[in-house]
């Protein structure tokens, strides 16, 4: 972790006054002052702060049931951030695991520990998403057979990898697959000739979404554990 990001989830410290605290020589790591914000340090690291010493909050993780046309970013946008009805301390430090598009609804992972979303997402994780989607049009044999084989995206060099595809029923369908390319279910349904009319996220890894939209709740550990 960055000696920066450590202080912040250490002390009540603003990011401004971390940068400071750091740079004027405020902080030690191993007893030697380091004034590179951007310093990597580990959690068996000596960290000071003015000769105190300073111990990491524990990290949070959580579930929520994203809503329609809300956005998956911190960023301002056309609809609100998910966050944004969150009563929570310090939302401004939890990260959006892989994300949705704003017209998509289902589990969201929250977090502030990078490292286990970085693993959850990295493409060789091979993680299983599944999605249920309402199509335009009824789905057929030809296009279960693509997407079950694997095709190209618009744009694309690379095919998707294999996706399971449980047919709900002529206009639904469950599809798991193990990417997150940009808007990948919907362009693997047009790929096909159809549209994605509704698309709605139930589960990632082992975790299923089993709470209200609109709502959150903590991860418990063994959860926390299936995804490290
Ligand atoms: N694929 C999409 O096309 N959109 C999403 O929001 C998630 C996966």
């Amino acid at each position: 972790m960055r000696l920066d990001k450590f202080v912040l989830k250490s002390t009540r410290l603003t990011k401004s006054e971390v940068m400071t605290q750091i740079s004027e020589g405020h902080v030690s790591v191993n007893g030697v002052i380091e004034t590179r914000v951007h310093c990597q340090v580990h959690e068996d690291n000596k960290i000071e702060h003015n000769g105190i010493l300073l111990v990491t909050r524990p990290f949070r993780y959580m579930l929520m049931h994203k809503q329609t046309h809300t956005l998956s970013s911190n960023l301002d946008g056309h609809y609100p951030s998910l966050l944004t009805g969150l009563s929570i301390a310090d939302k401004d430090e939890l990260h959006i695991v892989g994300r949705l598009d704003a017209d998509t609804t289902g589990l969201v992972l929250l977090t502030d520990d990078g490292r286990w979303s970085f693993n959850i997402t990295r493409p060789e994780r091979d993680c299983p998403k599944v999605y249920r989607v309402v199509l335009a049009k009824p789905i057929n044999d030809e296009a279960v057979k693509k997407l079950q084989q694997g095709l190209l995206l618009q744009g694309e060099t690379k095919l998707t990898l294999a996706a399971k595809v449980d047919i709900v029923n002529e206009y639904e369908v469950k599809l798991t697959i193990r990417e997150g390319r940009y808007h990948q279910v919907k362009r693997m349904f047009f790929a096909v000739g159809n549209r994605v009319n509704k698309l709605h996220r139930e589960q990632i890894g082992q975790i299923v979404l089993d709470i209200p939209a609109g709502e959150w709740r903590l991860l418990t550990h063994d959860e926390v554990e299936l995804l490290s």
